[in-house]
């Protein structure tokens, strides 16, 4: 391993501060992204600022919402009983990620922090532009089943691995912050960038910003996470959905989707929002509209299959959350390795 500087940060402003002035320093919090990356030689640092022990954790009622502190942990969050029962996507894209271990430990600021699991990029003998800007990309050409459909560049064709931050962007969840320039608030949905010409820059935050918490706004309707991996534990999503809906009697008043696993970003399917506002939710709806959210994808050689997964998948979140469908269970079934189905029932920690 690189050999780095270890501090403990004793403010926000002094780690603020104290990434800020080198170039090559950077924060953790849980570790469980860090640590891999600095043993697989991905991320050499000179210095770690561990900024787990500012008091960043609560989570509290905020603004008709809930304002979770950027050193919550995953399992905090997901438990919390106000996120249970409100913004049950966050709980179930929460606890369809990673082990209970990791959930332990984990942050709700590392988790959309975390970098791509593009094999490429933590295999230092291929050329990746994300870890080494101008080496070229070894996915395109190479295999590419895991990689995006929508918003991919000549330079870089990942995916963002996070299943929170799917939740998060479809419910407009926002960030705080504080950093070098003070605090500045960013939409979830502007937090992550597409690859353009510098795949490396994964978010907007500057060198130094420290998320502080993650705020989650007011919102009376349902919310839904659904997610296809490979294998029911310890694996990411190929494709993932989270649903938000808000009704007006029969119909539906404002619809909010977000895709995972098909681009560098949370993807929000913004068209199709737009094609379910004022329906009655009918199945005929839900697959015209998982039909116009993957119009404009743009497959790799060997990513197609993710189009008609994906489809199926918002097809089958807009019927749950919109109870047309009844619920698979706390581990939905239509998909063998989902996880899913709580939407409001409160679950037992495990
Ligand atoms: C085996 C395994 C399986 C996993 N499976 C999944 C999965 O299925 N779904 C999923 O979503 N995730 C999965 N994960 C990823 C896991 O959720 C993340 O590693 C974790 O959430 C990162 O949080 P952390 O606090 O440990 O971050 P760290 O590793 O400490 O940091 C991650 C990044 O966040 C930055 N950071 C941390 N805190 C702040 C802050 N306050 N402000 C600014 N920057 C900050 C760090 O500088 C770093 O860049 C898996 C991880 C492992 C090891
Ligand atoms: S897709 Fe992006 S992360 Fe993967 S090899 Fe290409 S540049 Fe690197």
């Amino acid at each position: 391993m690189h050999p780095f500087q270890y501090q403990r940060a004793t403010s926000g402003s002094q780690a603020v501060a104290a990434v800020a002035k080198i170039p090559d320093a950077s924060f953790i919090a849980g570790g469980t992204s860090q640590v891999d990356l600095l043993k697989e030689g991905v991320h050499q640092p000179s210095l770690l600022v561990d900024v787990a022990g500012l008091p960043l954790r609560q989570i509290t009622d905020f603004e008709d919402g809930v304002r979770i502190g950027a050193n919550a942990t995953n399992t905090e969050a997901a438990y919390y009983p106000a996120i249970l029962a409100r913004y049950p996507a966050v709980s179930e894209a929460l606890l369809a990620g990673a082990s209970v271990q990791i959930r332990n430990m984990a942050t709700m600021a590392g988790n959309p922090l975390q970098r791509t699991r593009c094999p490429y990029f933590r295999d230092l003998a291929q050329p990746c532009n994300k870890r080494t800007p101008g080496s070229g990309c070894a996915a395109i050409g190479g295999y590419n089943h895991v990689h995006a459909l929508f918003g991919a560049s000549a330079a870089c064709v990942a995916t963002h691995p996070s299943d929170l931050a799917v939740a998060l962007a479809a419910l407009d969840a926002r960030v705080q912050t504080t950093g070098p320039q003070g605090p500045r608030t960013i939409a979830f949905t502007d937090l992550h960038r597409l690859p353009g010409t510098t795949p490396h820059l994964d978010t907007v935050l500057a060198h130094g910003e420290l998320i502080t918490s993650i705020d989650l706004p007011a919102f009376a309707g349902r919310s839904h996470y659904l997610k296809v991996r490979e294998r029911a534990s310890y694996a990411y999503a190929l494709a993932s959905c989270a649903v938000a809906l808000e009704m007006d009697g029969p119909k539906i008043k404002r619809a909010r989707i977000a895709l995972g696993g098909v681009a560098s970003k949370p993807w929000r399917a913004t068209s199709t929002e737009a094609l379910l506002a004022g329906h009655v939710p009918t199945e005929k709806l839900f697959r015209a509209a998982a039909t116009a959210a993957f119009a404009d994808a743009k497959p790799l050689e060997h990513n197609a299959y993710k189009i008609p997964m994906g489809r199926n998948l918002v097809v089958r979140a807009l019927l749950e959350t919109s109870g047309l469908q009844p619920l698979a269970g706390p581990a939905g079934t239509a998909f063998a390795a989902s996880v899913g189905g709580m939407a409001g029932q409160v679950a037992t920690p495990n």
